[in-house]
C-alpha cells in the first residue's frame, strides 16, 4: 500500500534506498526500514514513526551494493519498529519488502510453524519471509522459490526479496500492487513509484500481475506466472518527483478520489463468503451466537464519520432488520447516555484518533457497553480501545476532505449489515447478491471517476451560487448531507442538506434562481415521489442538479443539468452517488481556485475537544 524501493549495483546501496524513501514519504506512512547486503550477510535497520527516526540510526553506515528499503502503512500488527519491513526468515537467509496484504497469512503462519518456523512480528508479511527461506534451505533457488509460493498467496503483493546466497540479486513479485523496474548506468532497481527511481534509472519496465522478475546489476528477467518467459518493453523514465507524492494528480484529494476504487477494494478484500451470501468479519472477535442477542446498534461519529454512521444505520436497519441510530460522538457523550448491554455500540474514526470519538468509546466502555471500532489506521488509539473492529484498509488520506475513507466507512459498515443481516433473516439469495454488489463496487467507482469532465461541466451552475440545497430521501438523505458537507469545507460555499420530503415544510421559501438545488436521486420505491418534489421546486425558479442513477427521462425534462451515474446495488447507491457528490465538490472548489487540500480553518484528525 506505502512505498517500496530497491537497488542492486550501487556503490552505497543504503544511500539510494533513503533517497528513494524520502520521495516516497509523502504518500503517508508509519515506519520504515531498509536491508543491505554486504557480501556476506544481511543487514537491517528499522524504525517506527517518521523516516529521521530511520535516518538517526544511520543506515547509509551499512556497507554494500545491494538492497531493500520500504515505507510501511500497517495493515496487519501495528507500527512498531518489530513489525516494520524489510522482515527477516529467522535463519536470516531472506528479506522481504511487501506492500498489500495477504489473505492467507494465518493459514500459512500455521503451517509453518508446524515445520518448526518461529515468528517474531504480527505481519501478514513475516510469512513470505519465512516461507521463501524454507524453500531456500531446501534447495531451490529464490527466483524458483517465489514462483512455487505465489500461487499458494490469496490476496495482493507486490513485493522484493533478497537471499543471503545471492549477494547482487533481487527478486520482485507483482500481484494487485504496483511494481516498476529501473534500469541505469550498472545498476537496476525496483519501486513501487517510479518516480522514486528518477535520477537513478534512465528507463522503466512495469510489471503485469502474476509476473515475477529477477535482477543482477546488468540484467533483468520476468517470467509470468500466467505465460512463462516473457520480455516486456522499456520505456524512458519521465516521472516528475516533485509533485510532493501526488502522483502526478494536481491535488491529494484528487489522488485519492481517483485511488478510490482500489481502496474499496481492500475493504472488502477477504471479508466476502460468496458460498453462504455473508461477510467474513473475523476482527469483530464476537461470535454469531453472542451478536444475535444484540437487539439494535448505535453508531457514533464526528464529521463525515458521522455521516457514514447515519449510512450505516440505513443498512443495518434495512439489511438486518435491527433499529439502528447514529449520533454525533461529542453530542452522545455529553448526554450522560443510558449505555444498554443489549446494544452493540460502533464508533468510527478515520485516523482513530479523533478526541471526541474515543471519548464516547470510554465512555461506554466505563459504563459496560460492547463497542467496535471502524478505523483506518492499524493500531491507532481507537482500534487499541475496542473491542473488536473492521479496518478499512482504505490506505492514508492526506486531503483534509475526506473521499475514499468516507466511501470506505460506508462500505465496512454495510459488510457489518450483511453480516449481522445474515445473523438474522437476511435470506442467502439477498446474501449473495450484496456479495456480488461488493465485488463490481470498484468497476462502479472506476466508471464514476471516468465522468469527471462531464461533472466538470455542472460547476457553472454552482460557482454563481449564494446558497445550495442538497436533498434525498431514504438512504440518500446522509449522501445529500455528505454532498453539503464537503461542498462547504472545500468551495466555501454555504451549503444546507433537507430530506426532500421536508423541503415544502419550511426551506422552500428560499428557493430562486440563485440557490441552487443538488438532488441526490438512487433508483429506487420513491422515484417517483422525488420527481414530484422536483416539479415544486421548478415551479419556484429553482436550479436543478440531479445526481441519479436512474434513466427516468422526467428528471431531463425537470432539471438544469442530470450527472448520470452507474447503476449499481440498491444498498450501495450511496457510496456510488456519494462518489458523485465527492467530485462535484472538487470540480467546484478548482473552478473557484480554492486551496483543496488544506481548507481554511480544518484539520484532518480532530485530537482536541
Ligand atoms: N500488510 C503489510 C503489513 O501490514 C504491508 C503493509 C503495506 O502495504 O505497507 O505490514
Amino acid at each position: 500500500m506505502c512505498g517500496i524501493i530497491a537497488v542492486t549495483g550501487h556503490a552505497n546501496a543504503a544511500q539510494t534506498l533513503m533517497a528513494g524513501l524520502r520521495r516516497l514519504a509523502y504518500r503517508g506512512y508509519d515506519s520504515a526500514g531498509v536491508a543491505v547486503h554486504d557480501g556476506e550477510s544481511i543487514a537491517r535497520l528499522r524504525a517506527a514513526g517518521a523516516l529521521e527516526n530511520l535516518a538517526s540510526l544511520d543506515p547509509e553506515s551499512l556497507s554494500g551494493q545491494c538492497g531493500i528499503g520500504h515505507t510501511r502503512w500497517a495493515t496487519h500488527g501495528a507500527p512498531t519498529a518489530e513489525n516494520a519491513h524489510p522482515h527477516l526468515s529467522a535463519d536470516a537467509a531472506i528479506a522481504v519488502v511487501h506492500n498489500g496484504i495477504i489473505e492467507n497469512a494465518d493459514a500459512l503462519r500455521a503451517e509453518l510453524q508446524a515445520e518448526g518456523m518461529t515468528f517474531t512480528s504480527e505481519t501478514d508479511t513475516e510469512v513470505l519471509a519465512q516461507a521463501l527461506s524454507l524453500a531456500v534451505s531446501r534447495g531451490e533457488a529464490l527466483f524458483e522459490a517465489v514462483l512455487a509460493l505465489m500461487p499458494r498467496v490469496q490476496g495482493t503483493y507486490g513485493l522484493v526479496a533478497l537471499d543471503r546466497a545471492a549477494p547482487d540479486q533481487l527478486v520482485a513479485a507483482r500481484l494487485g500492487s504496483p511494481v516498476a523496474l529501473g534500469i541505469g548506468g550498472g545498476c537496476r532497481l525496483v519501486a513501487s513509484d517510479p518516480a522514486a527511481m528518477v535520477g537513478f534509472a534512465d528507463d522503466v519496465l512495469h510489471l503485469d500481475d502474476g509476473d515475477v522478475a529477477r535482477l543482477t546489476p546488468d540484467s533483468i528477467a520476468v517470467r509470468s506466472l500466467d505465460t512463462g518467459e516473457r520480455t516486456i518493453e522499456a520505456t524512458t523514465l519521465t516521472a516528475e518527483v516533485n509533485d510532493a507524492g501526488r502522483d502526478g494528480h494536481a491535488h491529494f484529494m484528487l489522488k485519492e478520489l481517483c485511488e478510490q476504487p482500489e481502496a474499496i477494494a481492500r475493504t472488502v478484500s477477504g471479508r466476502l463468503d460468496a458460498r453462504f451470501g455473508t461477510a467474513r468479519l473475523g476482527g469483530l472477535n464476537i461470535q454469531p451466537r453472542d451478536l444475535i442477542a444484540f437487539r439494535g446498534v448505535k453508531l457514533l461519529g464526528c464529521g463525515s464519520a458521522h455521516i457514514a454512521a447515519e449510512c450505516g444505520a440505513h443498512l443495518i436497519e434495512s439489511l438486518a432488520r435491527l433499529p439502528a441510530s447514529a449520533e454525533a460522538a461529542a453530542e452522545f457523550r455529553y448526554r450522560n447516555p443510558v449505555i444498554e448491554r443489549d446494544l452493540l455500540y460502533v464508533v468510527i474514526s478515520q485516523s482513530g484518533e479523533t478526541y471526541d470519538t474515543l471519548a464516547a468509546c470510554n465512555e461506554i466502555k466505563r459504563k459496560g457497553g460492547t463497542v467496535i471500532g471502524i478505523n483506518n489506521v492499524i493500531g491507532s488509539s481507537l482500534a487499541r480501545a475496542v473491542d473488536g473492529g473492521i479496518y478499512l484498509h482504505a490506505g492514508p488520506e492526506v486531503s483534509v476532505a475526506s473521499t475514499k475513507a468516507w466511501s470506505a466507512m460506508v462500505c465496512a459498515l454495510g459488510l457489518l449489515a450483511l453480516y449481522l443481516g445474515r445473523v438474522h433473516d437476511l435470506s442467502p439469495s439477498a446474501g449473495a447478491s450484496l456479495v456480488k454488489g461488493f465485488e463490481a463496487l470498484p468497476e462502479w467507482l472506476e466508471q464514476t471517476y471516468a465522468l469527471r469532465p462531464a461533472i466538470r461541466e455542472v460547476t457553472p451552475l454552482l460557482t454563481q451560487a449564494r446558497s445550495v440545497f442538497f436533498i434525498g430521501r431514504g438512504n440518500a438523505a446522509p449522501v445529500a448531507r455528505e454532498g453539503a458537507l464537503k461542498l462547504k469545507e472545500i468551495a466555501y460555499i454555504h451549503a444546507e442538506a433537507y430530506p426532500t420530503s421536508e423541503l415544502k415544510h419550511g426551506p422552500l421559501a428560499l428557493i430562486e434562481p440563485a440557490v441552487p438545488t443538488v438532488v441526490v436521486l438512487p433508483d429506487d420505491e420513491l422515484l417517483d415521489k422525488s420527481i414530484a418534489s422536483l416539479a415544486e421546486i421548478r415551479a419556484r425558479d429553482g436550479k436543478l442538479i440531479v445526481v441519479t442513477d436512474s434513466d427516468d427521462t422526467r428528471i431531463d425534462a425537470a432539471a438544469e443539468a442530470v450527472i448520470r451515474l452507474p447503476k449499481s446495488h440498491a444498498a450501495l447507491t450511496p457510496i456510488v452517488l456519494g462518489m458523485g457528490l465527492q467530485l462535484l465538490a472538487y470540480e467546484t472548489a478548482v473552478a473557484l481556485g480554492r486551496e483543496i487540500d488544506r481548507p481554511r480553518n480544518l484539520a484532518k484528525s480532530v485530537t482536541v475537544e
